[in-house]
């Protein structure tokens, strides 16, 4: 249906001059995860919703790790199905070297045609887009079949213990038992041999913090020892870094790579479906010529383990430390488990009888699977065919985590659509947590303009 209501945001509105300042604004806020500090960004979201007549929850385990939950109801003679939820996250990965951004990171300048600043990818630019699109179905009173319930949560970056697992488990009946939520990372423009591609995220990783331990006599420093429990452990560092594990080749991940390579000629397509052997994929991803490429497609296709911190006992020069530990972050193909892991990681230091290391799991997630033959997914092919005729609208799979992992325990399928139209001088890989993150303004304006269009066809449908 094509509606009246479809052409809600104008090129050039207040609106979209209106969401460009409040993005600057929470980009201002610097929200970085540890600690978060999302209540002052809240405090932004609730004064723009209430100034549009909507009534926010606040809700969450401690005062300063707030999350919100704004819905617009559907009239009870209108309402034909269960609700969609538009959820983002309000923290931020911390700065690692601001010395290195060309703007600071937390001005949210607008130069060279873009806003700059942590979180203007991820995820505050989805903030403002889905806000902005909920205060136009408002406004503009469509008639929706369902209910819409904006959330915006805190604690993504860093495991969700207060934002989305924290609602999920202590207040869905803030939440409605959705049947569709709208979260990242999808909808930004892939350039790939002259296409565009546009992604839409059905599937991502889970998650196995391990804390690995390796003892050892503790002893003087001066006698010649070899092997100390810190030997132990930088040996188990290094063959874990250098593994490779084994391949674990699921539907989405055919289906993300295939995606891209369904227009190759037919000898590349034979090639890259070696990728999804257990025999020959290793070495053939291997044969990608870009770094960062080859590392997106290998860790969608094996489960990964990345050491990233080590410590020890020892608190002197002098003395050996009796036990040394490093913690590893490790991700899951969705249906694999932090105790597949474990064997694999066993297996590639040689200690299958754990004898020499033992393992601790800090954190597991599940990694998720949502299905494409939706009513949902369809309107967002559709949608996009309107926006971009020549765009390519592929499902993928991210190797992190979101937030829709905790929403797929409601039942609720979980898409990455954050449209975001992006020329071919930004990566969205390089802006998602690195240095100079920014988003272009154009583009944007043209993610707010199609999510509303989305969302005006699909609720009246
Ligand atoms: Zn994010």
């Amino acid at each position: 249906m094509i509606a009246d209501s479809e052409n809600l945001c104008e090129p050039g509105s207040a609106d979209l001059q209106k969401a460009t300042a409040l993005l600057q604004s929470l980009i201002r806020i610097d929200s970085s995860n540890p600690p978060g500090n999302e209540s002052a960004v809240l405090d932004v979201l609730l004064w723009e919703l209430q100034s549009a007549g909507i009534t926010p929850e606040v809700v969450g385990a401690r005062n300063d790790r707030p999350n919100l939950v704004a819905k617009i109801a559907a009239k009870p003679e209108n309402r034909t199905a269960a609700p969609l939820i538009l959820s983002c996250h309000m923290d931020v990965v911390p700065v690692m070297d601001p010395g290195a951004w060309k703007y600071p990171p937390f001005s949210g300048e607008e130069a060279e045609g873009c806003i700059w600043g942590r979180g203007a990818i991820d995820m505050k630019g989805f903030a403002v887009m889905a806000l902005t699109s909920l205060v136009l179905l408002h406004r503009k009173h469509i008639p929706i079949n369902r209910d819409v319930i904006f959330v915006a949560v805190s604690d993504e970056e860093a495991g969700m213990d207060y934002g989305s697992k924290w609602l999920v488990e202590n207040r869905p009946d803030l939440l409605g038992g959705p049947e569709f939520v709208i979260n990242e990372v999808g909808g930004f423009t892939i350039h790939r041999s002259g296409r565009r591609f546009y992604p839409v995220q059905v599937a991502e990783k889970g998650a196995a913090w391990l804390r690995m331990t390796a003892r050892g006599k503790p002893g003087h420093s001066s006698m010649a020892i070899r092997e100390t429990s810190l030997s132990l452990i930088a040996d188990g560092v290094a063959k874990i870094s250098r593994a490779t594990l084994p391949w674990h080749v699921t539907e989405p991940a055919v289906n993300f790579i295939e995606g891209f390579s369904q227009f190759e000629s037919k000898a590349a397509q034979k090639v890259s479906k070696l990728m999804f052997s257990k025999s020959t994929g290793s070495s053939v991803v291997k044969l990608i010529p870009d770094p960062g490429q080859r590392a997106s497609v290998e860790a969608i296709l094996r489960n990964t383990a990345t050491p990233t911190r080590i410590q020890t006992s020892g608190n002197a020069i002098n003395v050996v430390p009796n036990e040394a530990t490093v913690d590893i972050d490790g991700r899951l193909i969705p249906g694999m488990t932090a105790e597949i892991l474990i064997k694999e990681l066993r297996r590639v230091l040689g200690d299958k009888k754990g004898k020499v290391y033992s393992f601790e799991v800090l954190r597991e997630t599940a990694g998720a699977i949502f299905p494409t033959d939706t009513s949902l997914y369809r309107a967002i092919e559709e949608v996009m065919m309107d926006v971009d005729p020549d765009g390519i609208v592929i499902p993928s799979m991210i190797p992190g985590f979101t937030d829709s992992q905790n929403y797929a325990k409601l039942g609720a399928t979980c898409y990455g659509f954050y449209p975001l139209k992006l020329e071919e001088d930004i990566n969205f890989a390089a802006m998602f947590h690195g240095d100079n993150e920014r988003i272009p303004v154009a583009g944007f304006h043209w993610g707010i303009q199609t999510l509303t269009r989305l969302l005006s066809r699909f609720l009246v449908s």
